[in-house]
């Protein structure tokens, strides 16, 4: 059974006293992992322009400072996206970050799948869906990865935390399109109103306009699910709930591929939880109270464990009510088959 250790504390009390994250650190036994020299990684997510609930760089100060004390050499570690947007290549997302104050955190910005997103090393792991992984090139250069994830619901995954921010936060573009490439919209003729939203953002001039909706041209799309996101009357939608659990299930073997060449742990910061991911480029209100930080390292049980206290405090289903359609523990119970960690925890609040 794995540890998972919580400290239960609000947004606002965590801006007050970011430090409660190294002490998080050091209680769980991760803080060993700072050795003098190391380059630490710490995965992190930005945020897309106009977002406001990734994760406040103000929470990353002390330990950033606590790194260097270590004599580690730690660094802010992301990818690009696969759609369009502010992340989409190295250059536009580290001024993107700095735009959202990350510069203070005093740690450079790697993002290690190169300018536009073609770096990578290609891993084999020989598992159900894939038999190689292409994984971002740099990761391969750390010696230690801290992943740190917001959970938010997912409109793919019906939420993402750290088995998702190491699954396809890890992986170069190829390795996104792949996880991706099997998810294909479609459009409602009765809800379409033919504004053409979906074509403009299409990134791979996938939709088109027809005579009374716009339709998908099957063979084009990457399924990366940019036109579920911008359609303003929800007429873009995915069909067959098993391609969910597929997609959940393939993301699941590329965190399998990045936790078998590198050594992680993962904190993940259950505060301002969003109904979508902070990929929206949107300011999006908290669905459900603040419920705090969780420090372990075993990615499955991390997930699971936040998910369980979001149940326990809200006495619903509340990430089920996000995303009706999606079975959102599916890709951790692949995930635990896979060997990436286990379901089951043991629960240490701190
Ligand atoms: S049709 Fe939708 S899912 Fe397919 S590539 Fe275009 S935006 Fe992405
Ligand atoms: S964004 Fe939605 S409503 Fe607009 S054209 Fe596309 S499918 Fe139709």
């Amino acid at each position: 059974m794995s540890k998972v250790f919580f400290k239960k504390i609000s947004y606002e009390e965590l801006l007050k006293r970011p430090d409660i994250i190294v002490d998080g650190l050091k209680i769980a036994g991760i803080t060993e992992n700072f050795k003098k020299d190391n380059f630490v990684g710490l995965k992190i997510h930005f945020g897309e322009k106009g977002n406001k609930s990734f994760i406040n760089p103000n929470f990353l100060i002390p330990l950033s400072k606590f790194l260097k004390k270590c004599q580690s050499r730690p660094f802010l570690f992301e990818t690009n996206t696969l759609y369009r947007g502010e992340r989409m290549n190295a250059v536009d997302h580290m001024n993107l970050a700095y735009g959202h104050g990350f510069a203070k955190t005093n740690m450079p910005i790697v993002i290690a799948d190169g300018i536009k997103g073609n770096d990578y090393i290609e891993a084999k792991i020989d598992k159900k869906h894939f038999k190689t992984c292409f994984l971002a090139k740099a990761l391969f250069d750390v010696d230690f990865l801290l992943v740190l994830s917001h959970l938010t619901g997912h409109m793919l995954t019906g939420f993402g935390a750290a088995v998702k921010n190491l699954g396809m936060g890890c992986a170069a573009r190829r390795g996104k399109l792949s996880q991706h490439c099997t998810m294909q919209p479609v459009i409602s003729e009765k809800k379409c109103i033919m504004c053409g939203m979906c074509v403009k953002s299409c990134p791979a001039q996938a939709i088109e306009k027809g005579e009374a909706k716009c339709y998908v041209v099957k063979e084009k799309c990457i399924g990366c699910a940019q036109c579920i996101s911008v359609c303003p009357r929800g007429a873009v939608d995915i069909v067959w709930s098993e391609e969910y659990n597929l997609m959940g299930e393939k993301m699941a073997e590329y965190a399998y591929a990045v936790t078998k060449n590198i050594k992680c742990a993962y904190v993940n910061f259950c505060l301002y939880i969003t109904k979508e991911c902070d990929c929206m480029n949107k300011e999006s209100a908290g669905f459900i109270k603040d419920i705090g930080i969780l420090f372990s390292y075993d990615p499955v049980a991390i997930d699971k464990a936040s998910l369980d206290l979001v149940q326990k405090q809200e006495n619903r289903d509340a990430i089920l009510e996000c995303h009706p359609k999606i079975n959102y523990l599916h890709h951790l119970q692949y995930a635990e088959t896979l060997g990436l960690g286990s379901l089951n925890y043991e629960l240490v609040e701190i």
